[in-house]
């Protein structure tokens, strides 16, 4: 079966068609700047590239420039729309409405859009676009909602809840959901593959480091916690994001710089983070050559991101009572080396071991071992592949 997997943001739409016999990638492509006028489809298939610059005034016409570049004679894969088996949606946020793949039916819709826009406001309202877009132009093909949350949904109560009343909790849904679900669910999984071991027995921290970043234990497959809150904005600083922060700070610093409830959470999403930290760049490759020419604030920002990420990684193996295994994934976690050596500096008392030199090869694209060979704790390095969890939990559900 053919799937094609679906990322739809406000202006964006993102698709890969996978094989499922192969896993491989048949197509793949990028629709920009949908409705806001000089949109354009970046479209790659049969080892080819075609820039499509089309009017797409909304993701409707967005997603039949996908179908025919999908048939096109040229780049195209397929010949016709009938041969996609299904389609699976990213949705960002399901709250507690649901805690697994769903395949779309008209109440699921109505969920989706009655109860969980306001937990994600700028992504849970795009991919309803997308996915109401997808519905209109294949009507006969099943679509199934893939939710970054529901891998955490393994959660115990006293992991996900806040120290706040309990009835505000029940009553408005107050709690941490965590995200990147699919992208710790997926390096989890790799990594007892590559380890040659029943997930069932591996204790594992998945540490996926991007623009956003979010750590997670995993006990024998199944979440058993994760740094990210009620929103994206917790757990360990990010490009701009702040992290964990005191609430009563929050409205300290809203107090003193005159800003609104909304203003404030805008600027610990926008502004904060190591962008704010060094005051250079959210990017950590600016951050890196920042600290190579001796600016200490872009050292600053790599030395608190390394131990905030350092101390999950801590609390996780005793959250868990053991550690066997710590992957390293995303942008950052793939690229950077002296973002690694600084999480796993100091945690040898964990059995945890890094060989620089594994550590400093070049990302090939492949998994890495970079433990020294007398280290307890395995050290992975492992390229995250969300679009591939998504082909497969929508395969799985059908
Ligand atoms: P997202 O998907 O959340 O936008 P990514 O996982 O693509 O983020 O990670 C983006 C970040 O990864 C960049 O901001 C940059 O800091 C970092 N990154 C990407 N490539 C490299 C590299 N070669 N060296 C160092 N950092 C990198």
């Amino acid at each position: 079966m053919k799937i094609l997997v679906v990322n739809a943001g406000s202006s964006s739409l993102k698709y890969q068609l996978i094989d499922m016999e192969t896993e491989g990638v048949l197509a793949k492509g990028t629709c920009e700047r949908i409705g806001i006028g000089g949109s354009v489809l970046k479209a790659k298939g049969n080892g080819k590239e075609k820039v499509y610059n089309q009017d797409m005034p909304n993701h409707k016409v967005a997603i039949e420039l996908v179908l025919s570049a999908l048939t096109d004679s040229d780049i195209g894969v397929i010949e016709h729309m009938d041969e996609i088996g299904a389609v699976g949606h990213r949705v960002v946020a399901s709250g507690e409405y649901f805690k697994k793949t769903t395949l779309v039916t008209p109440e699921v819709l109505e969920i989706l859009k009655e109860k969980t826009f306001e937990l994600a406001p700028l992504h849970n309202p795009a991919a309803y676009t997308g996915l109401t877009a997808c519905i209109d132009v294949m009507p006969n093909t099943p679509m199934a909602l893939v939710f970054d949350t529901s891998f955490h949904a393994t959660m115990p109560e006293k992991a996900y809840l806040y120290g706040i009343d309990y009835e505000d909790y029940k009553a408005y849904g107050v709690r941490k959901y965590g995200a990147h679900g699919t992208s710790h669910k997926f390096v989890s999984q790799e990594a007892a593959k590559y380890l040659g071991k029943d997930i069932s027995e591996v204790k594992t921290v998945t540490c996926h480091l991007g623009n956003g970043s979010s750590i997670s234990a995993v006990d024998g497959g199944k979440c058993v916690d994760t740094s990210m809150g009620f929103t994206p904005l917790a757990g360990v600083l990010m490009g701009t994001r702040s992290g964990d922060i005191d609430a009563s700070a929050v409205e300290f610093l809203a107090r003193k710089k005159g800003m609104s409830h909304a203003e404030i959470i805008t600027y610990l999403n926008k502004k904060c983070g190591v962008a704010g930290i060094s005051g250079v760049s959210s990017d950590f490759r600016d951050l890196i050559a920042g600290a190579d020419q001796g600016n200490e604030r872009c050292k600053l920002a790599l030395d608190m991101f390394a131990y905030q990420t350092k101390k999950y990684v801590g609390s996780y193996a005793a959250a868990m009572g053991g550690l066997d295994c710590i992957v390293f994934t995303a942008g950052i976690g793939e690229n950077t080396p002296i973002v690694r050596a600084g999480v796993c500096e100091g945690l040898e008392f964990l059995g945890v071991k890094l060989d620089a030199a594994k550590n400093a090869d070049k990302n090939d694209g492949s998994i890495r071992d970079i433990s020294a060979e007398d280290s307890k704790v395995k050290i992975l390095v492992i390229p995250t592949n969300e679009e591939l969890v998504i082909a497969r939990e929508t395969a799985e559900l059908l």
